[in-house]
């Protein structure tokens, strides 16, 4: 069975401790590969590795480092269709969303960054006093050191690379986590590492459980800062970690994203995009609209042809072409989205379609699936409305004026994402504004521009990914003062 090994100093090698943990294909429901079960031994390894790259990667020219990056990016271009297909098998996402969404972002994410880095500026201040210059103040930006990278499952790729582009393009060294779900597309992209030429110990990859590799990788005193997406509970025990240190913390956590349809909408965009948004890589994007509030006068109809729409939608093989929804990650989120279905039943929620797991003949027969669910008669401050579920399930209710849904939209824990629908322009601005979330989108869902910062408020996370935001998030600012006169 194929070994998942770990990628420190250049090399690709087991765990010191030579333990390995049984990787799943959701779709089957069957372990098909090995992923080494590592622990701070192996973290401590890598430490020391991307401390002896820092000094000649830190000091090369931007270019130089930009020409390493590109390489990567042609690389996994190449081999988009087999890290397309890892990546599907390994996640239970579909081949097709994986070859349209997740690896092309791959390769967008080293690309944008290789740029990016090369033109980041220091700013310089002049100092005036009695009409003339006293001091010139010039500010550096001097990357951090080795820092730390953990990624969750579901956008491994896409997500993984998203924290190590920046940091390695602005001249950091990464010891970094994929998560332990779904480690394949990170460990073929380690080979791909290798064959571009990258330095050995700039990208170091430990592969294993959060307890034992990514707690190790937050408790590391030579470890400066910690880009960190997935959860908000273990989002919280990083904070608790990592703050006595004073290490500079990124966290990218849950959400439970409203998604707002106002009666005048362009109502066939709204009604296909409410679909895209709700089910999408099966219900498991952070971003994901779970949370569908529509406006009394159009609630009736737009709730019968949404329920019909996704009726409509295929739960499959992700390998087949005509799926639209995959399998589920694990067995273990299988079953916390299930007893979501019966906690919004005993909630009062009426399952308008799905709301049972899908069986699927043949190959698929032992894999993970669950009809796209959506639920209605749900008060807007129940758990079922309030708790992120993270799979494919959503609820919709109407609202009746712009202050109830504000306050309903805003009333949970999250703030990530939200969606508005509306041909009102001087109402998608003011719902906009007054949105508590990190991302607003009107008339569209999930359309990201690289430059623009990403990220969460309140228990949705703290720092900005994305843009300048990460380049500057992995350096530390150096102000020079020079007196003139
Ligand atoms: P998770 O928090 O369980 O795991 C994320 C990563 O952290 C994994 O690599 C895991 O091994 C590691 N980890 C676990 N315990 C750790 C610890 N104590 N110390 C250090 N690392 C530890 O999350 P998940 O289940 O993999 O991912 C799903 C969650 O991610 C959802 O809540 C989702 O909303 C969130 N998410 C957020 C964003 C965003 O941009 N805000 C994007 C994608 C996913």
């Amino acid at each position: 069975m194929q070994r998942i090994d770990n990628y420190i100093a250049g090399d690709l090698r087991p765990a010191v401790g030579g333990e390995y943990l049984d990787n799943y294909e959701p779709a089957t429901g069957a372990v098909y590969s090995l992923i080494a079960d590592s622990d701070e031994r192996d973290i401590e390894t890598a430490v020391i590795a991307a401390q002896a790259a820092f000094p000649a990667w830190s000091a090369m020219p931007a270019e130089e480092r930009f020409e390493v990056l590109m390489r990567i990016v042609s690389l996994i271009e190449r081999d988009l269709d087999a890290l397309a297909l890892a990546e599907s098998v390994d996640n239970g996402k579909t081949v097709a969303l994986a070859k349209r969404l997740d690896i092309p972002r791959a390769a967008s994410n080293f690309r944008f960054y290789a740029t990016a880095a090369m033109h980041l500026a220091n700013e310089s201040h002049e100092t005036t006093q009695a009409g003339a210059v006293q001091a010139l103040n010039y500010t550096l930006r001097q990357p951090l050191g080795v820092v730390g990278c953990i990624s969750p499952w579901n956008l491994p790729l896409y997500l993984f690379t998203w924290k190590i582009a920046p940091a390695i393009a602005v001249g950091c060294t990464v010891v970094a986590k994929p998560s332990e779900v779904t480690p394949m597309t990170a460990f073929m992209m380690s080979k791909l590492c290798i064959e571009a030429g990258l330095p050995p110990g700039v990208l170091n990859i430990v592969h294993g459980t959060g307890p034992k590799v990514g707690a190790p990788i937050v408790a590391h005193r030579d470890i400066k800062a910690i880009s960190f997406t997935g959860g908000t509970k273990t989002g919280e025990d990083i904070a608790r970690k990592a703050a006595p240190m004073f290490k500079k913390l990124s966290l990218e956590l849950g959400g439970k994203n409203p998604n707002i349809i106002f009666a005048d909408c362009d109502y066939e965009k709204a009604l296909d995009e409410t679909r895209r948004a709700a089910f999408a890589n099966q219900g498991e994007i952070c971003l994901c609209g779970s949370r569908i509030f529509v406006e009394r006068p159009i609630y009736e109809r737009f709730r019968d042809d949404f329920v019909a729409s996704v009726g409509e939608l295929k739960v499959g093989d992700p390998m087949s072409e005509d799926t639209d929804v995959g399998a589920i990650v694990s067995k273990q989120h299988f079953d916390k989205i299930m007893s979501y279905i019966a906690l919004a039943d005993e909630e009062g929620g009426r399952i308008l379609t799905g709301g049972r797991p899908a069986h699927i003949e043949g190959r698929t027969a032992g894999g993970w699936f669950i009809e796209p669910t959506v639920i209605e008669n749900l008060k807007h401050d129940c758990r079922t409305n309030h708790e992120e579920i993270f799979g494919p399930v959503a609820t919709i209710m109407p609202f009746d004026t712009e202050e109830e849904v504000l306050e309903w939209a805003n009333s949970v824990r999250y703030g990530l994402a939200a969606t508005v629908w509306t041909e009102n322009l001087s109402r998608a601005h003011r719902v906009a504004s007054r949105l508590e979330s990190g991302v607003v989108w009107v008339n569209c869902w999930l359309l990201r521009d690289l430059r623009t910062p990403f990220g969460g408020v309140k228990d949705s996370g703290v720092g900005r990914e994305g843009g300048f935001e990460a380049l500057r998030f992995f350096t530390e600012e150096k102000n020079v003062c020079v007196r003139i006169s």
